[in-house]
């Protein structure tokens, strides 16, 4: 990370709604609810109105009887955005998409041959303007939080670079829904502490917001209201699925050591879709045999989840299903994969709200954040040879 502002954070502004209001001109400037049963997206004519994605398609229509609702179009939306992505690796080869309308770029060193960010960032827009037909609002600051932060301030339709010398004023006089992780649960419970605004946050000691909101959530927060966030936009991440694998020696293997394997995979691929706020629902478990035949066995669940117990309880229900065959042929490699992974309506809820699982998950992901992969491994690991794919044994 440079001390520079380099990281732009690009989002389409109500993504299905715009496509909608582009490929009809009937609906421009109106209210549009794209989906029936729930919101899938609003206008920003609904928006202004109070519907929101994630509500109940009575709840929406109540809100804004006169609201023009059309069916999801999925495939235009898929089209739409891969001419979108298509400009974003135009612009720079380290694009990391977060979802289907949004990503990080960074666009550090382009400066001797493009220009400054805040130029590249306005070249950005009306690429996607003109392109693809599409409002996009792009944050530009020196880390990936506040670019994403500046986007959400900046919507719609608009363009704003917050400077390293003004990162702090600009942070904290926004309310604590502002910071990414923060839903209505917590910000509930931090108003109830009279903490309305970042710099209220930012005044509270760590210990403090650790004993409001539990370790991981606490810890989370502490570090985004100083603007301390290291993680580099990585590119790659824009994919259908997230997986891990391990391969294994040719000898047999009794199911205990199968799935202390498996747990240690399902760990790390869901670790990486909560670092990136991905979800899926797809959880599919490869298995490569010793005639180098493979076979992948699938579930879907009924709700997308970068929940490692969730996650783990259907690997395992797979791997259990499959055990009779690994016995007859012999196993050489056993991988898993979350797919289907969500669009990005899913970062607007919270990892630790409501949800006892995902707390220990948030807090177990702090730990390994502060003191590496190695501080924190499951129980099941221990006592077995973790292999060399596998995390260190931890120094407990
Ligand atoms: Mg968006």
């Amino acid at each position: 990370m440079s001390g520079e502002a380099t990281i732009l954070h690009a989002d389409l502004d109500a993504f299905y709604a715009s496509v909608e209001q582009r490929d009809d001109p009937r609906l421009r400037g109106r209210p549009v609810i794209v989906g029936g049963g729930v919101v899938l997206a609003a206008s920003y004519q609904a928006k202004a109105r109070g519907v929101r994605s994630g509500m109940g398609g009575a709840q929406a229509r109540r809100l804004c009887p006169d609201a023009v609702v059309v069916p999801p179009r999925m495939a235009a939306y898929s089209a739409a955005s891969r001419a979108v992505f298509e400009i974003f690796r135009q612009t720079t080869p380290l694009v990391e998409g977060l979802s289907i309308d949004e990503a990080f770029l960074d666009v550090g060193g382009l400066r001797r041959l493009v220009g400054p960010p805040a130029d590249i960032a306005a070249r950005l827009r009306r690429a996607v303007r003109e392109g693809v037909g599409l409002p996009i609002t792009v944050g530009v600051a020196r880390t990936k939080f506040l670019a994403k932060v500046a986007s959400g301030v900046a919507k719609p339709d608009g363009l704003l670079l917050v400077p390293p010398a003004g990162e702090l004023a600009f942070l904290h006089p926004l309310p604590v829904e502002r910071l990414w992780g923060v839903g209505p649960v917590t910000a509930e419970k931090l108003r109830q502490h009279r903490i309305r605004t970042v710099g209220d946050v930012a005044r509270l000691g760590e210990a403090t917001l650790v004993s409001l909101l539990g370790g991981g959530a606490g810890r989370h927060l502490h570090a985004l209201a100083h603007n301390r966030d290291p993680r580099p936009v990585q590119v790659g991440r824009r994919r259908g699925s997230m997986g891990a694998q391990h391969a294994l020696g040719r000898s047999g293997h009794r199911p205990a050591e199968l799935d202390a394997i498996l747990a240690g995979l399902v760990d790390r691929v869901t670790r990486r879709l909560r670092s990136s706020t991905r979800t899926g629902r797809t959880i599919t478990l490869r298995l490569r045999f010793a005639d180098f035949t493979r076979a992948t066995r699938s579930r879907t669940l009924a709700k997308a989840t970068a929940d490692t117990g969730t996650v783990l309880v259907t690997a395992r229900g797979l791997l259990r299903a499959a055990l009779p065959e690994i016995d007859r042929r012999g196993v050489t490699l056993i991988g898993v994969a979350v797919g289907n992974l969500g669009d990005g309506h899913v970062q607007l809820t919270l990892p630790w709200d409501a949800d006892p699982a995902a707390e220990l998950d948030a807090a177990v992901d702090a730990v390994r954040e502060r003191f590496g992969s190695a501080a924190l491994t499951r129980a099941v690991l221990l006592g077995h040879d973790p292999g060399p794919e596998m995390p260190l044994l931890p120094d407990l």
